[in-house]
């Protein structure tokens, strides 16, 4: 990885094979306190870094990438640009990123933002950056599964604009990580790179195949905006499918208000899991409810118990969610 040329100040030289004298001229700092011990010790200083680095190095060149973990990297920088640009990030901003990988997007966020907290799973990747990011005062890398961190103890108070979030997901996780931040709260917005198909399920709105129970439970808690498409030319290794970016504003509250969110919820998955059926048969065989008595209440509310659940607004579903209700 280069990161020679980029705008932070907090660019390390060392990743060009620095020699001893242009670290000295970067680095102020170090020059002061090697000015104060003996030419040779200043020279093995230099061969540890050097070696640590080469040994990254060829850690890197040797890593075989796990399907397991979806590691797909971005290659292109001229995307990791543009992802990290959507963000619309501030001095003040603290990014949270999930699954920083090589630290392609990582770098891009910690020259735009106050500090990134990077979580990755993988300890070789860990290991490689903490090594080329070392410069980079403002990130620190968590090693770990995001899926089990008790992420708010890493958050602390946060900007004033609460956290950011900014991931190139991995796609075999990609539900329950969305899952996870929608519980957690702790941030205002969220910029993802994922699946296409995925990224067209969460932005669906209804009267389309994409538009389902995901849908509906990341647009009841967000804003959603699809952001542009990404070929899958720009990963290593290749992956099958293309992607999409996209961009989620946590609500303060839900745009919709219903009495009782679990049984909201419960009516959504039911009738998406019969998605072909008509909606008096979906819910009713889901709550176990008489079949009549729903085509009669749907009736009441103008909702034709012939429509499928495709076809219905949030807003509609939290009308029967609400006549049903128990609040
Ligand atoms: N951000 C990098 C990029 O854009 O090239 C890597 C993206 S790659 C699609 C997904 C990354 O998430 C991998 O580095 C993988 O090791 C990491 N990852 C997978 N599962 C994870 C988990 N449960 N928690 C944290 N990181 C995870």
């Amino acid at each position: 990885m280069d990161f020679v040329g980029r705008k932070s100040k907090l660019l390390a030289p060392i990743n060009r094979g620095s020699s001893d004298s242009d670290l000295l001229d970067k680095e102020p700092a170090v020059l002061v306190f090697l000015s104060e011990i003996p030419k040779v010790i200043r020279k093995l200083f230099f061969e540890f870094q050097g070696v640590k680095r080469y040994r990254s190095k060829m850690v890197m060149e040797r890593f075989r990438p796990r399907k397991r973990w979806g590691q797909n990297f971005l290659v292109d920088h001229n995307i990791a640009r543009k992802i990290v640009s959507s963000a619309k990030l501030s001095p003040e901003d603290t990014v949270l990123e999930i699954g920083a990988g090589k630290g392609i997007l990582t770098v891009e966020i910690a020259s735009r933002a106050e500090k990134v907290i990077a979580i990755e799973i993988d300890k070789k990747l860990c290991s490689f950056l903490r090594e080329e990011l070392k410069n980079y005062e403002n990130v620190e890398i968590i090693e770990g599964d995001f899926l089990k961190l008790d992420i708010s103890r890493f958050l602390g108070s946060g900007s004033r604009s609460g956290v950011k979030v900014i991931a190139n997901l991995p796609y075999y996780v990609t539900s329950p990580i969305i899952m996870k931040l929608l519980n957690m709260k702790k941030w205002s917005e969220a910029t993802f790179m994922l699946q296409k198909e995925v990224g067209e399920r969460i932005t669906a709105r209804p009267g389309g195949k994409d538009y389902g129970a995901l849908s509906i439970l990341v647009q009841y808690h967000c804003g959603v905006e699809k952001q542009f498409n990404v070929s899958r030319n720009v990963f290593r290794p290749r992956p099958d499918v293309d992607s999409v970016v996209i961009k989620l504003k946590l609500l303060k509250r839900p745009g919709i208000k219903v009495k009782d969110e679990k049984l909201f919820f419960e009516i959504v998955r039911g009738a998406f899991s019969q998605r072909r059926k008509k909606l008096s048969n979906s819910i009713s065989n889901v709550l176990k409810i008489d079949k009549h008595f729903l085509e009669e209440l749907l009736g009441r509310l103008n909702i034709s118990p012939a429509r499928r659940a495709e076809t219905l607004s949030i807003e509609e579903f939290a009308t029967i969610s609400d006549s049903l209700g128990r609040g």
